[in-house]
């Protein structure tokens, strides 16, 4: 069911490697999709270290992550990749000499080569073991905040004690009806400020700690959640009534289906040549931290050159027959975005 996106190289993440991927094939007239788990672009610099100084990007004394990932980004922009956010390749199937992708989202794409930019794997949030919970999750339960609109007048429950469960219990108050903090320890880790800002506010009445609780269970119809029960480690249970809840348990990276798609693994990593970054099975190619071969280095700017030589050694197969004449991009130009 649904339709099958055509293109010449779908590229499986959007980290710093897969994004300058892009650029190289657009460069060699090869168009692309781009698929990443994640709800935005930029892989370990978006969702790691987006405000710390990267030194050794050549040309650029300093640069903040999140900087480069813009740059990368509006260096692809002008060949119109396709991005595919928010969505784990799945399933990469044989389809005579192309490749059908697979997501969790049921996206199929539909590719003469594939490249594997996918770093350490998928990233995603750690969602709590409860039963149940797939219904809500994207419906009533979310893992990050988009807009802080989405739950104006809501009973929010937060979970979690880290930075991101009371930065929001404090972006969110005055915004929801009420929001109630679930964490199994009374002390918060996260900035000493945030948290007696968050302190404050549970003695003023404004937000309630409910410590030392686990989540436990869900209550709701049709992915709408009506309560949400908190258990001690006694096993005492509390109903939180609730229209939301927000898990902030951290970003989790897995490996997951790709150890299943029978390319040749050497410790969570994809064995390549190093002459063109192709791995044991034809047509798909690994560029960037999840590649390995005899010297390699997890180094950006490694993984910059890799997506070239992927690049030019996938250019026969999307243009049999073509003669390939290396040029400088300063010769060949790069068209208006
Ligand atoms: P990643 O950035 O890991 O991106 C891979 C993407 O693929 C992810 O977004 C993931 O969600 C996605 N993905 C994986 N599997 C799937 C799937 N099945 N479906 C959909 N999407 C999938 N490097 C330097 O060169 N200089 C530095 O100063 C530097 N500092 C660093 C500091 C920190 C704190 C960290 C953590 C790393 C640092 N690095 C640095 C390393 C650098 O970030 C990595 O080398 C780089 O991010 C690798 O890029 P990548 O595109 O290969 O993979």
């Amino acid at each position: 069911s649904g339709q099958i996106h055509q293109t010449d190289v779908a590229v499986i993440g959007a980290g710093p490697v897969g994004l300058f991927a892009v650029f190289e094939c657009g460069m060699l007239k090869m168009q692309c999709h781009v698929i990443d788990a994640l709800e935005s672009t930029g892989g370990q610099c978006a969702a790691l270290y987006p405000e710390k100084p990267i030194y050794d990007i050549p040309g650029y004394p300093a640069i903040d992550a999140a900087d480069l990932v813009q740059k990368l980004e509006a260096q692809a922009a002008p060949f119109k990749p396709v991005y595919h956010l928010g969505e784990q390749v799945e399933k990469l199937t044989a389809n005579g000499e192309r490749w059908l992708l697979e997501t969790n989202k049921g996206t199929r794409i539909d590719a003469r080569a594939v490249i594997v930019a996918a770093g350490v794997g998928a990233f995603g949030p750690n969602r709590p073991p409860m039963e149940g919970l797939e219904q809500y999750e994207g419906k009533s339960v979310f893992y990050l905040v988009k807009r802080k609109e989405d739950f104006r007048g809501k009973r929010v429950v937060i979970a979690g004690g880290g930075d991101s469960a009371v930065d929001w219990a404090l972006a969110l108050h005055g915004v929801a009806a009420s929001i109630q903090v679930v964490h199994r320890r009374p002390k918060f880790r996260a900035a000493p400020e945030s948290a007696a800002r968050l302190e404050q506010l549970s003695k003023s009445g404004g937000i309630d700690l409910v410590t030392p609780y686990q989540l436990h269970s869900l209550e709701g119809q049709d992915g709408q959640l009506t309560a949400v029960n908190v258990a001690t480690l006694e096993g005492e249970v509390r109903r939180l009534e609730a229209d939301v809840l927000l898990p902030f348990f951290g970003l989790a990276m897995n490996l997951g289906p790709i150890a299943q798609w029978g390319l040749n693994l050497d410790r969570n990593h994809i064995a390549v040549t190093p002459m063109d970054c192709a791995t044991s099975t034809p047509g798909i190619f690994a560029v960037g931290d999840i590649a390995t071969y005899p010297g390699k280095l997890k180094l950006i700017l490694c993984g910059f050159s890799e997506a070239a030589m992927a690049a030019h050694a996938i250019h026969p197969l999307v243009h049999p027959g073509e003669v390939l004449h290396f040029e400088y991009s300063t010769t060949q130009g790069v068209p208006a975005a």
